[in-house]
């Protein structure tokens, strides 16, 4: 029987033309091996963040239907491009959108969540031959409104399919794998031959750019190792969910683009305010007043400054900070790891948050890449 693999591409990957066929050479090569693919794309280089700025020269507070509408162009324009150029190879292929390729959301536009894959329309291509390529970061409400899955989604879009279609699953991009901190930031950083679905999703959901945290939740959920691989070598990557071992810190990510909503009364206010502003957060700490601090990612956060103007009595924003956080297992074994962490902080922590895998510390944006520096060399390197 043929095995099926979706492979996905990020934006990087499929910036230009020439690009472009250079992953339609890679998806030849791999059908000629006999396989069945699912090419799964993201918008061309920084199309997402283009629309995303023209939507802002026409509104303030553009409505979330229309954005979606907007946004969900990208990766049909890298779709449709990467067909052609396989079919330059000559190579049969076919692009979908998200609603052709039948990926059923909830209704939460901008931040939808895939509920359901009715995959029968690519499972027929696939028989007839073909390589199905599919719009990332995007599906269809049971209403038949277009969404999108948040930034970086087409991750989760790649994850879907391949537990729909019960396929392995390869994200590609220009890194060849995860790293137990952002090289950028820390030089030192090493490659992980693999890391769990736990230790994954917490990093990803601290700021780690390199796999969507909702991704990584849906293959936890159905059992799907994801490879993370690079576009550009042949190495094998990362592999995520495979049997890791697990060790006490994995990773030191951090994420500077945050914007803190600081509660001064009851926390459940201000729980039931980001719900009506669709604000999905990440931690909820405390502060040493006892306040209630709900962090959330400014990415999807679609117009901050109406966003300010709209906080409720009671509650505050904080835009000059960041969050540090350690990813590993055990964290909370003897609490030695959140004691030196704190101890490297400092009077720096303004907040903090710790559980079995994660010790999350709230610090001046100023400060974060250095505290990530000095966390790395402690509890890695
Ligand atoms: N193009 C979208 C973004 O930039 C989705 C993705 O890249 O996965 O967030
Ligand atoms: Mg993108």
């Amino acid at each position: 029987m043929t095995r099926t693999v979706v492979q996905k591409f990020g934006g990087s990957s499929v910036a230009d033309a020439e690009k472009l066929r250079k992953v339609a050479a890679r998806v030849k090569a791999r059908r000629d091996e006999g396989w069945s693919l699912v090419v799964v794309v993201s918008a061309m280089g920084d199309t997402t963040d283009e629309l995303l700025s023209m939507a802002r020269r026409v509104s303030d507070d553009p409505p979330r239907r229309e954005l979606d509408m907007l946004l969900t162009c990208g990766e049909r324009i890298s779709m449709a491009l990467l067909s052609m150029a396989l079919h330059e190879l000559e190579v049969p292929a076919i692009s979908f959108t998200g609603s052709q390729s039948g990926i059923i959301t909830d209704s939460t536009h901008a931040q939808a969540r895939i509920i359901e894959v009715k995959c029968a329309r690519i499972e027929e291509e696939l028989e007839r031959g073909k390589v199905v390529i599919v719009a990332g970061y995007q599906g269809v409400s049971k209403q038949r409104e277009v969404t999108t899955l948040g930034r970086g989604g087409s991750d989760t879009t790649a994850v879907a399919l391949a537990a729909a279609l019960g396929a392995d699953c390869e994200i590609y991009s220009d890194v060849d794998g995860v790293y137990s901190a952002d090289p950028r930031v820390v030089p030192s950083a090493r490659k992980l031959e693999s890391i769990g679905f736990e230790e994954m999703q917490e990093l990803a959901s601290a700021g780690a750019k390199v796999l969507n945290a909702q991704a990584v939740e849906f293959a936890r959920e159905k059992g799907i190792v994801i490879h993370a691989r690079s576009t550009h070598t042949g190495g094998t990557g990362t592999a995520i969910g495979a049997g890791a071992v697990p060790s006490r810190v994995k990773g030191v990510t951090s994420e500077a683009d945050v914007w803190v909503f600081v509660s001064t009364g009851p926390a459940g206010a201000l729980l039931d305010w980001l719900d009506v502003e669709q604000l999905k957060g990440r931690t909820l700490l405390a502060d040493a007043a006892g306040r209630a601090l709900a962090v959330v990612p400014l990415q999807d956060v679609h117009a901050p400054e109406a966003l300010r103007a709209r906080l409720p009595v009671g509650v505050s924003v904080l835009d000059d900070v960041g969050t540090v956080t350690c990813v590993g297992t055990g964290l909370n074994a003897d609490w030695s790891v959140a004691r030196r962490a704190l101890g490297l902080a400092g009077a720096e922590v303004l907040a903090s948050y710790a559980s079995a895998l994660q010790l999350t510390l709230l610090v001046k944006r100023a400060q974060v890449k250095a505290l990530t520096r000095a966390l790395h060399e402690a509890l890695i390197a």
